[in-house]
């Protein structure tokens, strides 16, 4: 017998204006064909219709307003993207039931409010790409970009130069990205961006619907919404804005895991001004404090850079003695070296290579031995662990505790493991350790 394959939703297009916004809309189409939808030629056989809008003089708005209107008259299904997208009260107020208005270059915004509008019914047929999208990483953990460049300028950075000012996805397609990723096996979301505590802060105002509420676009909203999705959410490159307080709690309560990966860089103020460092806040140390009395698992994951050009003995030791305080989790360290294009190589007060390296090794030493001691302070614990690999010769596997990131930290060796699976989450008795690793068995799920 036959499989009736369901039916792909029809998408109309109506393009106006220049031919850059010709290559917009083809660039839409394009995508929108590649997530499986079909295109529809004429007004009544389309399930949603997108019109594509010029702005560029009054007399093009109004060509613009009036194809919205003669879509609206015939279909009534209309999203409308384009130059217009800035003015969208005149729309609104002329068409009130448009269903979405985006602007130019909005090519995610205008994607999303299709399938939003038109989903697109599951099935391996309609859908060449798996609906996770084509993933480098297991399939247990996935890296979840969640904006893309940076408003800093920090001085050995170029990144902003390359990519540009901050720009946030918004959350709704993060939420429906990240419950894709779920639905395809992955247990753990590792939120990335240039800097996650800026999340939404070019978007704050436009919160979005997810499952019958409100998102607003704010690292804490995003995290707990986060949270109800996958088992394991972990948030790397948090600067520490004051508002990264409000995510402490959401670890407490097991919503986002208690590991917070921050780029201190540094400890010294001439330094991290020198850096211009963002959140160069001089309370740190307390707000450590304070962080671990709300969740005292917390894991905090950190690089620093030694032999930054001015960099004096007084800036180093004044680091090491922070470091004492401090007692971070997990520190990577980097001798400073001059990225072409960056502002820091016209600073002055070089610092000579074997002073660089002499202070590595001292950081170094200092960093894993308390590591080691943290590490050692977990014998005896049972520990929740999530399996990246197992040797079914052996029987050993080897996973991550929960304040450990892949690649980047340590590993739990396991022995009498062989019957796991990879992405399993399992509680392990922890019997070792040494400077960067646990050892242990597992007592169940
Ligand atoms: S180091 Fe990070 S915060 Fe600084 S400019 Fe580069 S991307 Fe932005």
């Amino acid at each position: 017998m036959a499989t009736k394959l369901p039916e792909a939703p029809k998408v109309g297009m109506v393009s106006l204006g220049c031919p850059k916004n010709l290559v917009d809309s083809e660039r839409i189409l394009t995508k929108l064909r590649s997530d499986g939808y079909q295109l529809s030629g004429d007004y009544s056989g389309a399930d949603v219709v997108l019109v594509n809008t010029c702005g560029f003089l009054d007399s093009a708005k109004e060509e613009s307003l009036e194809a919205i209107g003669e879509a609206m008259a015939e279909n009534g299904r209309v999203i409308v993207t384009g130059c217009m997208g800035k003015e969208a009260e005149v729309i609104r107020t002329r068409f009130p039931d448009v269903l979405a208005i985006t602007g130019a270059h909005q090519y995610e915004e205008v994607v999303g409010a299709v399938h939003t509008a038109a989903p697109m019914p599951p099935s391996a047929y309609l859908n060449l790409v798996p609906d996770s999208g084509l993933k480098l990483t297991p399939r247990h953990y996935s890296y979840l970009k969640i904006s893309e460049g940076c408003n800093h300028r920090c001085a050995f950075c170029i990144i902003p130069a390359l990519r540009g000012d901050l720009v946030s996805r918004r959350p709704d397609a993060i939420l429906r990205e990240a419950e894709k990723l779920v639905a395809a096996g992955t247990k753990e979301l590792l939120v990335i961006s240039q800097d996650t505590s800026a999340y939404g802060i070019d978007i704050r105002k436009e919160p979005r619907q997810w499952k019958g509420s409100e998102v607003v676009p704010h690292m804490t909203d995003l995290a707990r919404e986060l949270g109800k999705i996958a088992p394991w959410v972990r948030l790397h490159y948090v600067y520490p804005y004051p508002h990264v307080d409000s995510v402490i709690p959401l670890m407490a309560e097991g919503l986002v895991l208690p590991y917070l990966d921050i780029p201190f860089q540094h400890a010294s103020r001439d330094v991290l001004k020198a850096m211009k460092r963002p959140a160069n806040d001089a309370k740190v140390l307390g707000r450590l404090k304070q962080w671990r009395e709300i969740c005292p698992d917390i894991a905090i994951r950190s690089t620093f850079v030694v032999g930054f050009p001015g960099e004096t003995e007084e800036d180093f030791q004044y680091l090491m003695d922070w470091l004492d305080e401090a007692q971070l989790d997990r520190v990577g360290a980097f001798r400073f070296e001059p990225v072409e294009g960056a502002a820091a190589n016209d600073l002055p007060g070089a610092v000579p290579e074997e002073i660089k390296e002499e202070r590595y090794a001292r950081l170094m030493e200092k960093t894993a031995a308390i590591s080691a001691a943290k590490l050692q302070a977990k014998i005896g614990r049972t520990l929740e662990v999530i399996i990246d690999v197992v040797d079914s010769e052996t029987g050993g596997a080897s996973g991550r505790s929960q304040a450990d990131a892949p690649e980047i930290d340590g590993e739990v060796h396991l022995r009498d493991a062989g019957h796991l699976t990879e992405g399993d989450i399992v509680r392990v008795a922890i019997e070792d350790a040494d400077e960067h690793d646990l050892f242990g068995a597992p007592v169940g799920y």
